[in-house]
């Protein structure tokens, strides 16, 4: 049987980037004991009060079909937190829940680009970009960031790849993973400039706002003209350590959010109801259960630049948020993947290469900060010795 163009090559005939993830996974199951700095989540999991509040919701009851939209005390405290930190008007007219921050990109794409449009994105990227855009029979148009700039978009590069209307949507993500690049009061004005000029949407993947180490988080929607023609994706997976509960959202226009939600009525159907009564706790403790589970990623990315600052072939990049460090490793002569492969192989440390984010990250590798310090200390030390020993 004929499977269908769309699923078929979501990859454009290249690797989904998550090869060293796998071998790392496999090598664990074998019994070797691998230091896996590959995947961005929270090394101490979700705290036990969440599962706590999830688990006292489902033994009540809240077991059955939510709202399509999300629970409607949900969408509100998701509102309140947004209107409280951007100062725009938001209610819950303006908030669609979705299963994880990936079901809310997909959704916002699928909201604001039709298929054959072009959705121009950021280099380096966060892996599942340009696939989940070519899923909607989109095109995907990366747009690269230079190192030297702090991987910081810049008004000239966004506007080479204006293609009249075919340029639909511009999708951006600070703080960025993988670079951790925080955009400047200066990034964002010019952005949001472009979107207006050349009438395009903005989708601002927020999923880390609440990892910024220096600098501070701004949201674009909240910029003048720009809530009519802005996105949101959030999500709680990374500010409330909930990556397999599943819990994201989208904030947009109302009308937008409605045919969003019709949407979410024909894919996801929603989101589980216990998922939710534990979402609506864990907003309700507030930003201090939020920079609490940030705390651990602060410390490390203070820890890493210490031990990785002064490398004769390694250059750490400066990274001001999220929780993941780039290291520029192109003094070895290695390609980003060549190095990952080979750190895996001899030290049993998985980072992910850096051309797993696209051309832009080529040359350079990406550390997450999610094991715990001692062993954080220990792989880095590790990896500082396989690169000096490379370069003899
Ligand atoms: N956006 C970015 C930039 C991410 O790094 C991730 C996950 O790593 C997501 C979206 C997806 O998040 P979620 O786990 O909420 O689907």
């Amino acid at each position: 049987m004929k499977i269908a163009q769309r699923v078929q090559n979501l990859n454009a005939g290249g690797s989904d980037g998550w090869e060293l993830f796998t071998t790392a996974r496999q090598m664990r199951a074998d019994g070797v004991d691998v230091i896996n700095l590959t995947v961005g989540e929270a090394d101490t999991g979700t705290p036990a009060a969440i599962l706590d509040a999830m688990h006292k919701a489902a033994l009540s009851g809240a077991t059955g079909y939510a709202p399509i939209a999300g629970l409607p005390e949900l969408r509100d405290a998701i509102a309140a937190r947004t209107q409280d930190r951007t100062g725009m008007r938001t209610t819950r007219d303006n908030v669609l829940v979705t299963p994880g921050g990936q079901a809310a990109l997909y959704a916002a794409i699928a909201g604001t680009t039709d298929p054959g449009q072009h959705v121009l994105y950021i280099e380096p990227h966060f892996t599942s970009y340009p696939s989940t855009i070519r899923s909607l029979g989109a095109v995907p148009i990366g747009i690269g960031t230079d190192p030297e700039n702090g991987f910081q978009p810049t008004a000239t590069d966004i506007t080479a790849r204006i293609d009249g209307v075919r340029s639909r949507t511009l999708l951006i993500n600070s703080p960025n993973n993988p670079t951790g690049a925080v955009y400047s009061t200066d990034t964002f004005d010019q952005i949001a400039q472009i979107a207006r000029d050349h009438d395009l949407w903005l989708i601002s993947d927020e999923v880390y706002e609440t990892q910024v180490w220096r600098g501070q988080h701004i949201s674009p929607r909240a910029l003048t003209g720009m809530a009519p023609r802005t996105l949101v994706v959030n999500s709680l997976s990374k500010s409330h350590a909930m990556t397999g509960s599943r819990l994201g959202w989208v904030t947009g226009p109302s009308e937008m959010i409605a045919h969003l939600s019709e949407l979410s009525n024909n894919t996801t159907f929603g989101v589980a109801t216990f998922v939710q009564h534990a979402a609506l706790w864990a907003l309700q403790q507030g930003p201090s259960l939020e920079a609490e589970i940030a705390a651990p990623f602060g410390r490390r990315n203070a820890l890493a630049r210490h031990i990785l600052e002064g490398h004769p072939s390694l250059r750490v990049l400066p990274s001001d948020g999220a929780m993941y460090v780039m290291l520029d490793i192109r003094e070895t002569g290695l390609s980003g993947l060549d190095f990952a492969r080979d750190l895996l192989r001899r030290e049993a440390i998985a980072v992910m290469p850096g051309e797993s984010f696209g051309p832009a990250a080529a040359g350079h590798i990406r550390l997450a900060l999610t094991v715990e310090d001692r062993r954080l200390e220990n792989a880095l030390d590790r990896l500082c010795g396989f690169a000096l020993r490379l370069a003899a």
